[in-house]
């Protein structure tokens, strides 16, 4: 039977590169997007051009209704929920912590920590063999900025990537007698529009020539291990986080 999945953040960059290859294989996806209805639909027609099917759901990770109402759509459409790429995720302009307002603060941890953990409850509650589900996977997106702490850029976000982390280890280890594997990837400088949502359009060019493999990665470099941690190839890894940072 065609498995489902829900990729939070799927309208673009890595979420809508996870949503293509995962059509390729079969799966349905359901594209989740927080604004940007038309990037969410020309990724729903990737997917089916891929041979895949697929659905764009609107909604705010950092919403508890939100939240509820995308993982209800993905089983009333598709029938079942089978796995989460737990990838929506946001940063400010780059900043000194002594110049971050609260409000930004807020929201960086909002979208980025509280809606990632939202999200994995839902997930939680819907796969886990004891609560009548037919177990999961989860593939959380951290950053190598948890291990970095990303100085004088956002030390915010990456305090909020260290969150994803610490638990992708706790859920691991929570979810694993329930059926249900955990696992995160950590990209480095990979080439989408985030860096130019934090003001620097060209971030990841410049900073990535400076990296062992000497160049950015690209978003479907990183969802390419998200389909593999998704994957029956990867049944007996959970609580792995995986690096895709080029050596950085
Ligand atoms: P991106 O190109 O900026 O895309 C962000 C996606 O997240 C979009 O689909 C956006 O929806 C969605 N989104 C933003 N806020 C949301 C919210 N509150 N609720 C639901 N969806 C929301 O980002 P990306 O580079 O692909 O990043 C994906 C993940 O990888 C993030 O967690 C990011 O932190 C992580 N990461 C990226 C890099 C990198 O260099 N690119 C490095 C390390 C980690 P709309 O289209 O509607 O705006």
């Amino acid at each position: 039977m065609t498995k489902a999945v829900l990729i939070t953040g799927g309208s673009r960059g890595i979420g809508r590169s996870c949503a293509r290859l995962l059509g390729a294989q079969g799966w349905s996806v359901g594209v989740n997007y927080a604004q940007n209805r038309a990037a969410a639909q020309e990724t729903v027609a990737e997917v089916e051009r891929a041979g895949g099917r697929a659905l764009p759901i609107p909604g705010d990770v950092a919403n508890e209704a939100d939240v509820l109402a995308m993982f209800d759509t993905v089983q009333q459409t598709f029938g079942r929920v089978d796995a989460l790429v737990n990838n929506a995720g946001i940063v400010a302009p780059s900043s000194q912590l002594a110049d971050m307002d609260l409000a930004r603060l807020k929201r960086v941890f909002d979208v980025n920590v509280l809606g990632a953990y939202l999200c994995a409850r839902e997930a939680a509650r819907r796969m886990s063999t004891d609560r009548g589900g037919a177990g999961g996977v989860i593939v959380n997106v951290s950053s190598a900025a948890a291990r970095l702490g990303s100085p004088n850029e956002y030390v915010d976000y990456a305090g909020s990537k260290g969150a994803i982390d610490t638990m992708t280890l706790g859920l691991a280890k929570e979810l694993g007698p329930r059926g249900v594997r955990v696992n995160a990837v950590r990209p480095g400088l990979i080439d989408t529009e985030i860096h130019a949502s934090g003001g620097k359009p060209d971030r990841a060019a410049q900073l990535g020539a400076s990296t062992p493999l000497g160049r950015p990665g690209s978003a479907d470099e990183v969802a390419q291990s998200i389909v593999w941690l998704l994957s029956d190839a990867a049944s007996y890894v959970t609580g792995a986080i995986l690096d895709v940072a080029g050596g950085r």
